[in-house]
């Protein structure tokens, strides 16, 4: 699917922000949507081994990861393509995006092939 990554950037001090928020919130002044390259690294991350709601426990178990993103700021989401086992902090990773609704998509992320 077509979609891109957006997070915050400053028009004057220029900190980049996720999640948005309505003015920047080092200086207070206004910000402009950045679109990011897609790529990041794991800062942190967790295995899921329980969890009972559907859809969930039918993908048991998952990361959910920390990435860092190439423009600096972290953001949370699913990382797939490798064995939970396998998962290492600075694990180099790529968004996808997954539709949830017409113009609504999630960004879940996968390791880069190096
Ligand atoms: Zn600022």
């Amino acid at each position: 699917m077509d979609a891109e990554l957006l997070i915050q950037e400053c028009k004057s001090c220029g900190h980049r922000q996720f999640y948005p928020r309505a003015v920047c919130a080092d200086c207070g002044g206004d910000v402009d949507w950045l679109t990011c390259s897609g790529r990041g690294t794991v800062h942190t991350f967790t295995v899921i081994r329980q969890n009972h709601a559907k859809p969930f426990k039918n993908e048991l178990p998952y990361v959910v990861a920390i990435v860092e993103l190439e423009e600096g700021p972290r953001m949370m989401g699913n990382v797939t393509g490798a064995h939970p086992d396998d998962m290492q902090i600075g694990t180099p990773v790529e968004v996808y995006f997954v539709q949830a609704d017409e113009g609504v998509a999630v960004p879940f992320w996968r390791p880069m092939v190096a």
